[in-house]
């Protein structure tokens, strides 16, 4: 079976310090084969570099989120264009809106983000967008800013259906995680049914979300096969073709190399 891609981690959190490593080879042994580690601010997207430099299934991703944008002034955003020419960073985030928890003024969100959506087209490299209760502002700046250039995310997608038509026409795929595992999450499941495979990506966003069997707890990519699985039975068709079908989606988007093929050794 296809590997999967975890399109939505940050393994570099602190809330893996204690067994980083374990938790990484659980994820491995339980089938995922490429992780992509995503910065928040500054100092979170150093460590998703340092990280990716370090281990030759993860790729990582720099960026302000939506609640630290009152972070993101000159100095930060010169910072993250810095980093974002790193060899092994993939893409320009978690960046967003979030309207939900209005940790940062709604237009410093906006601001923020235009600024990384202007990076993102600089350094040509996809977005990884986080919202939150901002869907119609969240496409609109989108638009405005060109995304369909460059290609994104719509991570841990809680939208409708007219919201991920809208984003999948602006060149944006629709990444499902823990919370489509939930009995309770009734539209989201007529919304997974409803999208085509060729536009679908699946992640953990751990250390937060973890699915149903483990809520309340720490989440970690070893769990993604149960998230992979719910959208396979939502899409009616085996878990083997969801993980081809968004393992390939992920290395497009991301132009990542051949994902879950054995490396041979280097010649001594
Ligand atoms: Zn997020
Ligand atoms: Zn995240």
């Amino acid at each position: 079976m296809t590997g999967l891609v975890d399109t939505h981690a940050h393994l570099h959190d602190s809330a893996f310090d204690g067994d980083r490593l374990a938790v990484i080879a659980r994820a491995r042994a339980a089938g995922v084969a490429g992780f992509l580690t995503i910065g928040t601010d500054v100092g979170t997207s150093e460590a998703a570099v340092t990280l990716a430099a370090a281990e030759p299934d993860i790729y990582a991703a720099v960026g302000i989120h939506p609640h630290d944008a009152s972070t993101a002034d000159a100095a930060a955003l010169a910072r993250i264009a810095a980093l974002a020419r790193a060899p092994r960073v993939v893409a320009i985030g978690e960046i967003g809106l979030d309207y939900y928890r209005d940790h940062s003024p709604r237009p410093v969100q906006r601001t923020a983000l235009a600024a990384h959506l202007q990076l993102a087209r600089a350094v040509g490299k996809p977005v990884l967008l986080h919202c939150r209760e901002a869907h119609a502002d969240l496409l609109e700046v989108c638009a405005a800013e060109g995304v369909d250039a460059v290609g994104g995310i719509l991570h841990c997608f809680s939208g409708d259906l007219a919201v991920a038509r809208r984003g999948i026409d602006l060149g944006l795929l629709i990444s499902l995680a823990g919370p489509v595992t939930y009995p309770s999450a009734r539209r989201l499941a007529e919304v997974v049914r409803a999208l085509p495979l060729d536009r679908l990506l699946v992640e953990t966003d751990c250390p937060y979300l973890p699915p149903q069997p483990w809520r309340g707890q720490r989440n970690e990519p070893a769990y993604l096969p149960v998230t992979a699985a719910r959208v396979a039975e939502l899409q009616g068709v085996s878990p083997e073709r969801v993980a081809a079908a968004t393992t390939e989606n992920a290395a497009r988007l991301l132009a990542l190399p051949p994902v879950g093929r054995a490396v041979p050794p280097a010649p001594a």
